[in-house]
């Protein structure tokens, strides 16, 4: 065990097989390094330290600046199959390390133990498919435009990038952007969440377990202003050539912005406002397993949930009395405990947030048919509102939590016209059976992503992103090893 590392709560160590694991300091060029602020991470479900974190500050990030750009140029020289043989033995030790990944991730951030061990899976998915994918990293042959020429394009990483990320995937956030960034010959500064850094920790000491050559990926633990001064050193730095952020959209605005003066290359993943829609000719047992997965998965707060469900008159009622009857069937709970299907939310202001557009839908109307009522300090229970309208704060906003308001609609065209109103534009689902409706649909919903009659819908191997102020660029697949590279054209002449 690291001498930094003393203070780490008993009851999680005994959930632990590797301690090891449990590192409490920054990781830069390869070591464990503590210069900045302590702060605190507490589990969400007991309100107790889970360990107390030497943080970093902006003389951290420009160390870890400094060593990603000196590592730059080794890993990129490697050829693309030791890469992949790196990035490959990392996802084994991620796979081998599962069930401690799961509950490190659980005691910091809350999600049930199940839905935690499902998110490693997810997580290590990327580590596995881009260091397959980095081998077939190709640039192209182009016919020349006269006699003696050859032309191509070449693919080339696009240097240091760093990527800030949330505390709601607090695994798969951060391998859905180092595993491409890798993968292309770059080189990573993480700053994770402030709320779930031990998951980050632990995600780096198995990398350099695995081979990953120091430098090559930093991550940056802070909290409070060290984290904010942090992530304008990350964006004002000329070395930093691309910046990949998960998060909120106001946040994202300003990262944008702090990026601007350099030119930065930006990839974001912002808030969503995802609207459900189902039409009288759904299969009413699937739509409602639907809405209960995308809506209640970590306790609501994905970017991708349903936020706003919007069911068709005719089946409307029979919908409502489904999803109640189901909604009564979680279990919320301690996410250790087996049965637990829902957790706490990752803080008191986010269960606050939940009673906000509660007390404010129902104070233009709404009724809660289950829920609306307050647990104790982080725990909200499932909520299901009736009598819902577009005024309202849960049908506008983010709630990012365990709230359904249910709103009622009679035609096509008046829930396209709902669902497209605003900002946002991440996911969307559709349950109909209709298959003209089905692609007039996809032609218009303003959305990146769309599921129909399915509601969990990401993998590894597909584009995840969003349009509009939900984000820029695409994780995951094929394209998202495109945001880690750009293309030289070289012409050759005289041949
Ligand atoms: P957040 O407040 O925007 O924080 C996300 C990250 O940004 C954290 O690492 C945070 O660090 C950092 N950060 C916050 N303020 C910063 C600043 N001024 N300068 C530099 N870094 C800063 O978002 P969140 O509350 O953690 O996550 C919820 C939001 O993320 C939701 O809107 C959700 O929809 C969105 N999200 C989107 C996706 C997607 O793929 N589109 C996925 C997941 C979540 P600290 O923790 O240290 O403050």
């Amino acid at each position: 065990m690291n001498p930094l590392e003393t203070s780490i709560s008993p009851s999680v160590l005994d959930h632990i097989s590797d301690p090891d694991l449990l590192r409490k300091s920054s990781f830069v060029r390869g070591e464990w390094s503590a210069t900045g602020p302590k702060f605190d991470v507490t589990n969400p479900t007991t309100g107790k330290v889970v360990a107390c974190v030497s943080g970093s500050n902006v003389s951290d990030a420009k160390s870890a600046i400094f060593a990603a750009q000196a590592a730059l140029q080794e890993w990129r020289k490697l050829h693309a199959k030791a890469r992949s043989h790196l990035l490959r033995a990392w996802f084994e030790l991620i796979e081998e390390h599962a069930e401690d990944l799961a509950k490190i991730l659980s005691a910091e951030q809350g999600k049930p133990l199940r839905e935690a061990r499902s998110e490693v899976t997810y997580g290590g998915s990327f580590v596995e498919w881009y260091a397959e994918e980095s081998k077939r990293l190709n640039g192209e042959l182009l016919p020349a435009f006269e006699t003696g020429r050859q032309l191509m394009a070449l693919r080339q990483p696009i240097g240091v990038c760093a990527a800030i990320t949330p505390w709601n995937f607090p695994i798969a956030m951060i391998t859905r952007k180092v595993a491409p960034a890798l993968a292309a010959g770059c080189t990573v500064i993480v700053k994770p969440a402030e709320q779930t850094p031990l998951s980050a920790l632990a995600l780096v000491e198995l990398a350099r377990r695995a081979g990953i050559p120091a430098g090559v990926f930093n991550v940056l633990a802070a909290d409070g202003p060290s984290s904010v001064a942090i992530g304008r050193e990350l964006c004002e730095s000329p070395i930093v050539r691309h910046l990949s952020f998960t998060g909120s959209t106001a946040v994202g605005k300003l990262l944008m912005a702090q990026c601007a003066p350099t030119v930065k290359k930006l990839a974001l993943e912002l808030g969503g406002n995802a609207p459900f829609i189902v039409f009288d000719d759904a299969d009413l047992p699937s739509a409602v397993a639907g809405a209960i997965a995308s809506k209640f998965r970590n306790a609501g707060q994905t970017c991708v949930c349903a936020n706003r469900i919007y069911v068709q008159t005719g089946l409307h009622d029979a919908f409502l009395s489904l999803l109640v009857q189901e909604v009564k069937k979680l279990k919320m709970g301690n996410p250790f405990e087996a049965e637990t299907t829902i957790g706490p939310l990752i803080d008191a202001d986010s269960a606050l947030k939940v009673q906000r557009f509660v007390d404010d839908a129902v104070s233009q109307g709404a009724t809660a048919v289950t829920g609306g009522t307050p647990e104790a300090g982080t725990f909200y229970p499932p909520t299901v509102l009736q009598n819902v309208n577009e005024r309202m704060l849960c049908m506008r906003e983010e709630t990012f939590g365990p709230l359904a308001p249910i709103s009622r609609f009679d035609t096509e065209e008046d829930v396209i016209r709902l669902a497209n109103a605003g900002d946002s534009g991440l996911a969307a689902y559709v349950y109909t059976k209709d298959i003209a409706r089905i692609f007039r649909i996809a032609e218009t919903l303003e959305c990146g992503m769309l599921g129909v009659n399915a509601s969990l819908i990401s993998s590894e191997h597909v584009p995840f992103g969003g349009i509009k102020q939900s984000g820029l660029g695409r994780e995951g697949g094929r394209v998202g090893l495109d945001e880690y590279t750009e293309i030289k054209y070289l012409c050759l002449g005289g041949l």
